[in-house]
């Protein structure tokens, strides 16, 4: 028996993996992988493939972070600077509702001109005017940052937010949780340990989150196990994630905007020059790896959205239980090239297409509608 198949055996038998472990894995026959993490892959339902029916809004794209690899943001004074009124968000709101969606991801820029009464404001004429719409919004690094402005304290800011009507976070931010990384790639972003610390607050708070890895870069794969051990270690503690979602980095496409043009700092453009998109094989890989890794994880959604829808289907036979939500638009992905309109029926009919059953759920994981054959 191989190494390798030795630690797929030591993971079936319940055990858990280590560093060294899922650094051997890497090197690893794929479909025993992907055999192993489907094996350790919990269903809501028996061949069930859950999605949320969802819609992303991003309110504005003015971000004073910068990170290398986002070619969504921009500075205040651009021409395509924007910021969305109640009134744009709550209109967004309401075509989701009259499509039967169930839940709003919003998301944007950092920007300190923006008050808490913004974002709070915001939230509240969602909750009164759609109480049935769960409402999971606001990275890590948005918060951080209301934190500071607010001067409130972690738990105090979270309080208010529930009081308002937000019901849980998104995991966005996390991109690798390693120094080394984050000051390549964005160094003005809250460290690692900041992210890690937002999150345990939140989930002390009542409020579950995701957890997400943006991989395919300049980390190790000493790094990318290591993001994973530091995300299981946390949800030992609270068992506060709902789901995880890794995807890969995508390079923007020949003549969209640049983080050079939005930053005017040619230096920091380097990290990312050159790197070129994941293979399908590591993307599959990664995904496998993270199941097995993960034991504390009930839910690893199909990254379709970067991959394709394609690579997405075949990633719920590595591990993936769910294709996360419909998409109706995603700002930050159009500067890269990636255009995605993904109503509730395309995803059926891919869940259907691999053999599966497609249901549909809410954000807290309880099947809403089963669409057999
Ligand atoms: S990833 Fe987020 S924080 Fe970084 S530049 Fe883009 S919008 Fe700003």
């Amino acid at each position: 028996m191989s190494i390798q198949e030795k630690i797929l055996e030591k993971r079936l038998g319940g055990g858990r993996l280590s560093l060294e472990d899922g650094l051997l894995l890497y090197s690893c026959d794929l479909l025993a992988l992907g055999q192993a993490a489907q094996a350790v892959t919990p269903h809501l339902l028996p061949e069930i493939v859950t999605f949320v029916v969802d819609r992303n809004i991003s309110y504005t794209n003015v971000c004073t972070i910068g990170c290398d690899f986002c070619a969504f943001h921009c500075q205040p004074k651009a021409k395509d600077a924007y910021l969305l009124t109640k009134e744009e968000i709550l209109d967004k709101v309401k075509e989701l509702v009259d499509l039967g969606g169930t839940q709003v991801l919003i998301q944007g820029g950092v920007r300190s001109d923006l008050t808490l009464d913004y974002y709070l404001d915001m939230v509240r004429a969602i909750h009164e005017k759609f109480p049935k719409i769960h409402i999971h919004s606001f990275s890590a690094v948005e918060m951080d940052m209301l934190a500071k402005k607010s001067g409130l304290p972690l738990s105090e800011l979270f309080q208010q937010f529930k009081k308002a009507g937000l019901n849980s976070l998104p995991g966005g931010g996390a991109e690798i949780l390693a120094e080394r990384v984050r000051k390549l790639i964005s160094p003005k972003k809250i460290s690692s340990d900041r992210w890690l610390e937002v999150m345990r607050t939140a989930h002390e708070a009542g409020l579950k989150t995701t957890a997400t890895m943006v991989f395919g870069h300049v980390e190790t794969l000493e790094e990318r196990v290591m993001h994973l051990i530091r995300l299981r270690e946390l949800q030992d503690e609270t068992n506060g994630f709902r789901a995880f979602i890794p995807w890969s980095f995508v390079p923007f496409k020949p003549g969209s905007r640049s983080s050079v043009e939005t930053r005017g700092n040619e230096a920091e453009y380097w990290a990312l020059q050159g790197v070129m998109p994941s293979s399908g094989d590591d993307y599959l890989r990664t995904v496998a790896i993270s199941r097995l890794m993960l034991d504390n994880f009930e839910h690893i959604q199909s990254g379709w959205l970067t991959e394709g829808l394609r690579l997405g289907q075949i990633a719920l036979a590595f591990g993936c239980d769910d294709m996360g939500g419909t998409l109706f638009e995603d700002k930050v992905l159009e500067p890269t090239g990636i255009e995605v309109h993904t109503r509730r029926d395309d995803l059926i009919r891919l869940i259907k297409s691999a053999g599966l059953t497609p249901a549909q759920r809410d954000t807290n994981y309880h099947v809403l509608n089963i669409f057999e054959s």
